[in-house]
C-alpha cells in the first residue's frame, strides 16, 4: 500500500512556513507498515488543489490531506476533494448545530461562512475534532475501480495529531493487511559517508526486504534499517540480522548500536567505569558542556569545567602557564595538554578533556597568527597519560566548532572502550 500526503496552504510555499504535519503523518504511516511514496505541497488554489488530488488518487492507495478545512474562502479542501471524487457536498445538520452551539457558548453570533465547516462529502465519515471547529473526514471508496482511503484533516498540528492518532490510525490498521514494523539505528562519528557505504552496501544489499537509509550530517553517519513483516518477530529478526552483520564490519567505528547519541554513550561508559569528567573549552565556548549537560542526570559523572576563552582565563581557570602560551600560542599541543591537565587537577575529576583551536573566519592574532583556520587541538588526560590530537577541520565557524566537540567525545569514547 502506497500513501501520498497533500499539505494544503499557500503559506507553505513561502520561505516563512514549513509543512511539519507530513512528518508526523509519515511516522504514523510507517508504524503501520505503510510507505509514503509522494508528498505534495499545494497552495490555496482551486484548480491546483483539484489536480493535486487527482494525481494523488491516480498513484496512491492512501491519500491524507492536511489543512484548508477552515471557514474562510481560501479553505478549499472540502470542495476540491468533492470535485475530484465527483461526489456532492452535503450540509450536516448535526455539525451545523454543533457549530452554532460552539459559538453561542462563547456568546458570539456565528459568521455565515462558518456553516461551510458543516459540509461533508457524500459517504464520508465525520472525524470529531475536540480541539477546533473543523472536523476531519474519512472516505473509504472505490475510485476508477480501485479502493482508496482518503482523510481530510485540519491544518493546525494540535488538531491534526489527535484526530490522526485516534480516528485514522485504527481505520487504516483495519484496512491494511496485518503488518508489523521493526527498526534499528546504528551511528558512527567522523567517518566519510562514502567509506561507510562502500563497506556496508555489500552487506545490506543482501537484505532486500530491509529498507536501509544512510543519513549523514552533524559530524556523524546514521544507518537506519526498517523491515515490515506479518509478525513482529520476523521483522525484528531481519533487522537484527542486518544490523549485526554491519556492526561486525564497522566494529569500533560504531558508537551506538541502538540509536543513542555520542554524548549519551560516553556518559554511560563513564558511569559503568566509575570515572568522572571535567572539561576546558576554548574555541567551542561551552558547546561540549552543553552537549553533555543536555543529557539528563549527567551530573553523576560530569563535574563541570571552564570556558577558558581568553589567554588570561586559560591561566586563571586551568593553571596554564603564561610562558607556554607565549612560546607556543594558545592554539598548540602544549596548551591543549596543559588545559586538560589543569582542569583535571582543579576539579578533582578522574578524566579531563580540552579543546583549543582557531574556528575562523579570520586567522587568530598574536603568536597564533601563522596558524590556519581550522587548526584545533584536543587533549584527554587521566592523570598519568595525556593524549593530544591535532585536527585540521574545514568549513565555517559552526562546522569547525561542532566537529571539534565531536572529535573530543570520540577520543574519550575510544579511550573508555
Ligand atoms: P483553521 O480552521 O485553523 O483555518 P485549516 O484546516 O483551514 O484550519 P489551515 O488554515 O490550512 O488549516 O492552517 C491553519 C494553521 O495550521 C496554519 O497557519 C499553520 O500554522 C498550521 N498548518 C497548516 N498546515 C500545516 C502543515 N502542513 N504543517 C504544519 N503546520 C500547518
Ligand atoms: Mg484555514
Amino acid at each position: 500500500m502506497l500513501a501520498e500526503i497533500i499539505a494544503v496552504g499557500s503559506e507553505m510555499l513561502t520561505p516563512h512556513r514549513q509543512d511539519t504535519n507530513s512528518l508526523y503523518l509519515t511516522a504514523g504511516l510507517n508504524d503501520l507498515g505503510v510507505t509514503v511514496a509522494f508528498k505534495t505541497i499545494v497552495g490555496d488554489n482551486r484548480d491546483h488543489l483539484v489536480s493535486a488530488i487527482l494525481i494523488a488518487l491516480s498513484r496512491a492507495d492512501i491519500v491524507l490531506l492536511s489543512g484548508g478545512l477552515g471557514p474562510t474562502a481560501d479553505d478549499l479542501t472540502r470542495e476540491c476533494c468533492a470535485q475530484a471524487l465527483k461526489l456532492p457536498l452535503q450540509r450536516s445538520e448535526a455539525l451545523l448545530q454543533a457549530l452554532l452551539q460552539r459559538f453561542s457558548a462563547r456568546n458570539m453570533p456565528m459568521p455565515p461562512n462558518n456553516a461551510r465547516q458543516a459540509d461533508v462529502i457524500a459517504g464520508a465519515t465525520i472525524l470529531p475534532n475536540p480541539n477546533g471547529s473543523a472536523p476531519g473526514q474519512w472516505l473509504d471508496l472505490a475510485f476508477n475501480g480501485h479502493r482508496k482511503l482518503v482523510a481530510l484533516l485540519p491544518g493546525p498540528p494540535r488538531e491534526l495529531k489527535p484526530i490522526f492518532d485516534t480516528e485514522c490510525k485504527p481505520r487504516l490498521a483495519a484496512a491494511l493487511p496485518q503488518n508489523h514494523l521493526a527498526r534499528r539505528m546504528l551511528r558512527m562519528a567522523l567517518i566519510p559517508e562514502s567509506q561507510v557505504d562502500a563497506r556496508t552496501a555489500p552487506i545490506y544489499q543482501q537484505f532486500p526486504d530491509v529498507e536501509t537509509t544512510i543519513l549523514a550530517g552533524h559530524a556523524e553517519i546514521q544507518l537506519h534499517f526498517l523491515c515490515v513483516k506479518p509478525t513482529i518477530a520476523e521483522a525484528e529478526a531481519r533487522v537484527e540480522a542486518v544490523a549485526d552483520a554491519v556492526a561486525r564490519e564497522m566494529g569500533d567505528d560504531i558508537f551506538s548500536l541502538n540509536g543513542e547519541s555520542l554524548e549519551e554513550v560516553v556518559l554511560l561508559m563513564l558511569g559503568v567505569r566509575h570515572r568522572t569528567l571535567a572539561i576546558a573549552e576554548s574555541c567551542t565556548g561551552g558547546w561540549l558542556g552543553e552537549r553533555l549537560t543536555a543529557v539528563p542526570n549527567s551530573s553523576r559523572v560530569f563535574l563541570g569545567g571552564a570556558i577558558a576563552y581568553s589567554d588570561r582565563s586559560k591561566t586563571a581557570l586551568a593553571d596554564v602557564p603564561c610562558y607556554l602560551i607565549d612560546e607556543h600560542g594558545a592554539v598548540s599541543d602544549a596548551v591543549a595538554r596543559a588545559l586538560a591537565e589543569g582542569i583535571r587537577r582543579r576539579t578533582g575529576s578522574s578524566l579531563a578533556l580540552s579543546i583549543t583551536g582557531s574556528a575562523g573566519p579570520t586567522a587568530p592574532r598574536g603568536p597564533d597568527a601563522s596558524k590556519p583556520v581550522g587548526l584545533v587541538y584536543i587533549a584527554l588526560t587521566d592523570g598519568e597519560d595525556t593524549q593530544v590530537k591535532e585536527l585540521h577541520l574545514t568549513g565555517d565557524r559552526d562546522r569547525i566548532r561542532l566537529w571539534a566537540t565531536q572529535h573530543a567525545l570520540e577520543l574519550l569514547r575510544r579511550y573508555l572502550q
